[in-house]
């Protein structure tokens, strides 16, 4: 069993059924889908193709929908366009081409013009390429070449410590929204959370539906390593995005960053996702670097909920070998032991505090499943956010979209049975009988059952059942 959740992102190196269904049986968790890059018509047909697939195999993978948010991209190049130091280059906001016999191209947002002036440092395409601002028009902005390299559609640019002007939700993200309502994707991430006001107003758009989709709070900045508190208040799921948050505040700070996020996640009882550039140079080599390795096994020695995949498997050569190597490392170091964060869990429900005692109960007998009815999820979340050292955690619902949301949580796998949650109690017998049948345990072992309150009744009363499978 491995306990870490894997996220891997889509693209052409993984979007077709075959790769698709090869990274469910490798134990992806979670596909993530990068609306910087996807088309709408391509959304409709992976998802479908996700859940046909995921159906096939009764596994429940979530689906999260990464917004872009108010981050400026540069527009469409014909070819990637090669630069040299020293050289002019144009970003030009008005759609208009750069001056005659000068390279440029255009970008998304108009108040570039205004937040930027001679001196200052655009950083572009994830740190690599950084330009000093020469001049500015009411056109564009003229910058001379730094560094040299290669400049491809669709880059991401960077301007540390500039609070941009464009709004936290953008009209494309309000669209790609109302796409993920219609295809039922079960995660929205924002994208350059600035403060809680921006995961409001994402909420405001979701919020007619029965089962909204979990709202991931993007961690890229400085402003929301600042208001880091009050976000993860108003948000269910935090990624630590270390591909911007390592641009836009000092990179020493970091791992700093990354510990004080995974720390307060624990206390706060928020699932967390440690993010971006894990397995980078696997996009092109099939073996990891021992700083890498590290690097992953760090995350899941900090007991993060989940780890991802970017470029590894959206264009990687070597996708389904990042999967395996996510999961070789996560194995191993959850055998080995980890940091704990989570003594210092926020219990403030009674609810939380039955479900501390029924994970002391479980790890205690060494092993032992611990299962859970649930129809909202706060069942296995309390569960899963006190890191049970041995036990694991089985989430029982009756809904396949409750199951994906469940997918984000460490430790927890979900099982759809019909109809338990109306009659949790009578449901334990088919329950366990489901566990053995998948090995999970076996004749004599402990089962210990958190058994909510009927869906019917309203007095609340939970209830801890030892059970001998
Ligand atoms: P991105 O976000 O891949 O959408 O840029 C993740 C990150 O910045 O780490
Ligand atoms: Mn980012």
């Amino acid at each position: 069993m491995r306990r870490t959740r894997i996220i891997a992102t889509l693209g052409p190196a993984t979007d077709t059924p075959e790769r698709l269904g090869a990274l469910m049986d490798a134990g992806v968790n979670v596909f993530r889908l990068n609306m910087s890059h996807a088309k709408h018509d391509w959304v409709r047909r992976v998802v479908a193709d996700i859940r046909g697939l995921a159906r096939a195999r009764q596994v429940f993978p979530g689906i999260l929908m990464d917004l872009q948010g108010p981050s400026i991209r540069t527009g469409d190049v014909p070819a990637p366009v090669a630069l040299r130091v020293g050289e002019r280059f144009h970003f030009m906001v008005h759609g208009a081409p750069p001056p005659a016999g000068e390279l440029g191209t255009t970008v998304n947002y108009e108040g570039l013009v205004s937040d930027v002036r001679a001196g200052d440092t655009l950083v572009v395409d994830n740190g690599g390429r950084k330009m000093r601002v020469g001049g500015v028009t009411s056109a564009g902005v003229a910058c001379e070449v730094l560094t040299e390299g290669s400049l491809g559609s669709r880059r991401h640019i960077n301007l540390p410590g500039v609070r941009v002007s464009l709004p936290a939700l953008t009209d494309k993200d309000r669209s790609d929204v109302a796409l993920g309502l219609e295809v039922g994707v079960d995660f929205i991430a924002l994208s350059f959370v600035r403060d809680p006001s921006d995961i409001a107003l994402l909420r405001n758009c979701l919020k007619d539906r029965a089962r909204p989709p979990l709202v991931v709070a993007k961690i890229e900045h400085q402003f929301a390593v600042d208001h880091f508190e009050a976000i993860a208040r108003e948000s269910d799921v935090i990624m630590v995005a270390r591909g911007d948050l390592g641009i836009e505040c000092p990179y020493e700070e970091l791992p700093i960053i990354q510990r004080r996020i995974v720390k307060a996640c624990a206390r706060m009882g928020r699932p967390v996702i440690v993010a971006t550039h894990m397995l980078e140079s696997m996009i092109q080599s099939p073996l990891p670097t021992r700083a890498e390795i590290t690097d992953v096994a760090n995350a899941v020695f900090e007991q993060a909920d989940a780890i991802m995949l970017s470029g590894e498997t959206t264009v990687g050569r070597h996708p389904l070998a990042c999967v395996e190597v996510m999961d070789r490392i996560a194995r191993r170091i959850e055998r080995s032991g980890g940091a704990n964060y989570h003594v210092e869990a926020e219990l403030t429900q009674p609810r939380q505090k039955l479900v501390k005692s029924a994970v002391l109960l479980a790890d205690e007998l060494h092993s032992a499943a611990l299962v859970t009815f649930t129809w909202s999820g706060q069942l296995p979340r309390f569960a899963a956010a006190l890191r049970p050292r041995t036990a694991s955690i089985h989430a029982f619902c009756d809904s396949e979209a409750l199951a994906a949301q469940l997918s984000m949580l460490r430790g927890v796998t979900a099982t759809v049975l019909p109809s338990c949650t109306d009659d949790p109690e009578g449901s334990i017998e088919g329950a366990v009988q489901r566990l053995k049948a998948r090995g999970a345990v076996k004749s004599g072992d402990s089962v210990v059952v958190l058994v909510p309150h009927g869906n019917t009744q309203d007095r609340q009363v939970d209830s801890i059942k030892m059970h001998v499978a």
